[in-house]
């Protein structure tokens, strides 16, 4: 399961990933940080049972969580299947099949590259 942290400007230094880990002992990894000294958002991907634990964790320190369930929707109606969003996709989220793009909206790390990359405009991320 995917997790958004968003990171707010008064704790942006603290070590919070690290504080999460020695409590929960939970393994995950980090998939995509965007940080500066002024705030952070970072996607992180946690083992389903240690899910709920490591949200709430992040939370008490003040994090935003945001639990990735379908980070890219895709308007079916719009949709060409040309593939653009297949080359682009830098966690292989889309692929063919049957001469169809299919999604495994799982993998997405929302970055964002699809979305800008899509000559149909189909494709947006639910930011929550
Ligand atoms: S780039 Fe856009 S139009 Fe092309 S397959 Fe992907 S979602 Fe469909
Ligand atoms: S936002 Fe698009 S390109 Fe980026 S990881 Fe998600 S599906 Fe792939």
């Amino acid at each position: 399961m995917k997790l958004m942290l968003h990171v707010a400007p008064g704790i942006v230094r603290q070590p919070l990933i690290a504080s999460v880990i020695l409590e929960t002992e939970a393994l995950f990894n980090i998939e995509r940080a965007s940080i500066d000294a002024a705030s952070g958002e970072i996607v992180i991907e946690v083992s389903p049972d240690k899910c709920q634990e490591v949200k709430r964790a992040f939370e008490r320190r003040g994090v935003h969580v945001v639990m990735l369930e379908n980070p890219v929707v895709r308007d079916e109606e719009e949709c060409v299947h040309c593939g653009a969003c297949v080359s682009i996709c830098p966690t292989k989220t889309f692929r063919f099949e049957n001469w169809r793009v299919v999604a495994d909206s799982g993998k997405c790390i929302q970055c964002g590259a699809c979305v800008a990359g899509c000559p149909q405009r189909a494709l947006r991320l639910v930011l929550k």
